[in-house]
């Protein structure tokens, strides 16, 4: 069959229908949420990429912006028969008009029976949080240390921020008092291991229980390193939640799924970026993308074309590792169905129950 273009210069073609066929279509369950995704429009970008920006990183280059038709037409072709809803936020960059891309995001969500995350601006006042957490479909924050202050030149200005930084105690407050959804995407090189991360997080989980936090990308433990050193040490806080989103290392889910287990880890995509295809490989604390489009990262390390056509989604090779590590250890239906779809309704329902015990939406 002709490839059906998706997003961006990826499309879906034969070699993905085939995988999902042999893998997916008889384990995932029939209702999903995505607790992970970005949706926006390019329409709010205020500054164009450049090509340094382009060079810099490699998701800088993959990562143009999905509006709301785009990811329902994504999800529709990549699910097939499945009933998928989101929870989504925009991009999380201060080359965004952030007010008004959060606004769009919001009411393409409303549309869907979708919902989402507002990205914060750490200078908010706190009544300005609480105005954008009584809107209809609002479910909670998206904090990002890049928000902390522009610099075109590096993504990375603050990533060595502390969390308080960039998710200040006054936002947290209003958070807390009205049982809002955080996912927190973690700073510092040293990921979530970093001994001010775990400090941070158990202060904030202390400080503000009734926070719905959700760590996103297993505390970017992309790599088995990084996951044995941030996971174990939080893995027992029974109030805290993970996102699987952007991780597909198969020894990091088998640490996740042994430390935290399955009644608290929530399936995510951090797409449009997964609609890329390849293989990631991984080289001690680092990963090397392995896809077939030509970009300045790869530009040097493609594989044989005929390896490289039968590279499948990123989505898809993300979700066959988890199934495989869900087999060998013992993870069975109720798990599967509580990581792709349980967990997240469950917290869902206790923003929205919170919301609609204030009138609101
Ligand atoms: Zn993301």
């Amino acid at each position: 069959m002709k490839p059906i273009p998706l997003h961006f210069t990826w499309d879906y073609n034969d070699v993905d229908r085939a995988f999902w066929a042999e893998h997916l279509e008889g384990w995932l369950p029939r209702r999903i949420i995505d607790a992970h995704i970005h949706v926006s429009s390019a329409r709010y970008r205020t500054e164009p990429v450049t090509e340094q920006m382009r060079r810099q990183y490699w998701v800088n280059e993959v990562s143009a912006p999905m509006d709301g038709p785009t990811a329902d037409h994504c999800i529709r072709t990549v699910f097939p028969e499945r009933k998928v809803t989101c929870v989504a936020f925009g991009h999380a960059s201060l080359a965004f008009d952030i007010e008004a891309a959060n606004e769009y995001t919001r009411t393409e969500c409303l549309k869907r029976g979708w919902h989402s995350l507002a990205v914060l601006r750490p200078e908010w006042s706190a009544e300005r949080v609480a105005r954008e957490l009584a809107k209809p479909g609002v479910l909670g924050l998206k904090p990002y240390y890049s928000l902390i202050s522009r610099d075109p030149g590096t993504r990375d200005r603050h990533l060595d921020a502390d969390i308080f930084d960039f998710l200040p105690h006054h936002v947290l407050e209003v958070a807390n008092e009205r049982g809002a959804w955080v996912t927190l995407h973690v700073p510092k090189a040293d990921r979530l291991g970093h001994p001010a991360n775990i400090r941070q997080i158990r202060q904030l989980r202390e400080r503000y229980p009734d926070v719905v936090l959700v760590i996103a990308h297993l505390g970017r433990s992309y790599t088995e390193p990084h996951a044995r050193e941030g996971i174990p040490p939080l893995a027992d806080d029974p109030g805290l939640y993970w996102d699987v989103s952007a991780t597909f290392n198969p020894a990091s889910f088998r640490v996740a799924m042994r430390h935290i287990g399955p009644e608290r880890l929530l399936w995510g995509t951090d797409n449009p970026v997964f609609f890329m295809r390849g293989r990631r490989e991984w080289r001690g604390r680092t990963y090397f993308n392995r896809t077939s489009g030509d970009f300045h990262f790869n530009r040097n390390e493609h594989e044989p074309p005929d390896v490289e056509a039968k590279y499948t989604l990123y989505t898809y090779e993300a979700l066959k590792t988890l199934k495989d590590v869900c087999a060998e250890l013992g993870v069975g239906r109720e798990g599967v169905q509580a990581i792709f779809h349980d967990n997240a309704e469950g917290l869902m329902q206790s923003v929205l129950d919170a919301k609609r015990a204030r009138g609101e939406q």
